[in-house]
């Protein structure tokens, strides 16, 4: 079965997002692991976790995705943020340690001109802190658009961080297809060769997830602006080849589409329609 969801709010509790998952139709999900800016996390229910575990269980729903707050930047050039930024990391981690079967996706971060090379650096070794033997969450690079001083929009920036870590099995890579469209990466007419590269420079057994966007504008256009499926630059006729693909199909699909809940449902249920079971 595809394995397909979209973004959700866990404002109201995990057995309420989990519920909410249900009546859409999807199987997976991801969630923000606190407000994106970066506030405290709301303390993590005991209760509501394990009601959380056995519903998605009992609905064979899995594979879920924690984004970190996608302002924080583990590699700034101020000591202050990137402090912050590890400790922000470091608890949301050990809160995800409660919740089997979570990755944990982030954004490699911005070298604020320090350059490509002093920011690969930072976050390798921020990694390096953050990640323990123990850990039973997979953490995600997320592939980037290479928007400002964004790293993470060749593969190459992430096969250098996943190289200087030491505890590296416990890397993985969500691909947004947004995100790499924008960056440069022809997946429009040659999604073989992307995931060639992709295999050459990081390596498939590294791909965990797919971020499923559309985008609003051209191929390298260094934009990271989501579109709905089948409406923007990249078109429906390439989702259907990306869920279809044997090296992709098995993946946990999320949509992170400007929508709300009805608009995913139906790009849930026209997905679904499209896979090749
Ligand atoms: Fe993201
Ligand atoms: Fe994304
Ligand atoms: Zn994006």
């Amino acid at each position: 079965m595809l394995k397909i969801g979209c973004h959700l709010s866990v404002s109201g509790g995990f057995l309420n997002m989990a519920r909410t998952a249900l009546e859409i139709d999807a199987n997976t999900f991801q969630f923000f692991t606190r407000n994106p800016r970066g506030g405290k996390a709301k303390a993590l229910n005991e209760k509501d976790i394990s009601a959380f575990i056995d519903f998605t269980r009992e609905h064979k729903i899995a594979d879920f995705v924690a984004h970190a707050p996608y302002t924080l930047n583990i590699c700034s050039d101020k000591e202050n943020i990137r402090q912050f930024t590890v400790e922000t990391f470091e608890d949301d981690l050990a809160r995800l340690e409660h919740i089997p079967g979570c990755m944990y996706n982030f954004h490699p971060g911005s070298h604020v001109g320090q350059g490509l090379e002093v920011g690969i650096d930072l976050i390798a070794s921020a990694l390096n802190q953050l990640l323990r033997p123990e850990f039973g969450t997979i953490v995600l690079l997320e592939t980037m658009s290479g928007k400002g001083s964004e790293i993470g929009g060749r593969f190459e920036d992430l096969h250098e961080i996943i190289d200087r870590v030491e505890h590296s099995d416990k890397l993985g890579v969500c691909l947004d297809t947004c995100h790499v469209h924008d960056a440069g990466y022809d997946i429009v007419n040659d999604l073989d060769g992307v995931l060639t590269e992709f295999d050459r420079v990081v390596g498939l057994n590294r791909l965990k997830a797919i971020h499923l966007n559309d985008s609003k504008n051209s191929i390298g256009a260094r934009k990271d602006r989501h579109e709905t499926i089948g409406n923007g630059y990249i078109g429906l006729e390439v989702f259907r080849r990306i869920i279809n693909h044997p090296v992709l199909r098995e993946l946990p699909f999320i949509l992170e589409t400007p929508n709300e809940l009805p608009g995913y449902a139906e790009e849930i249920m026209l997905l679904r329609g499209m896979w090749v079971g």
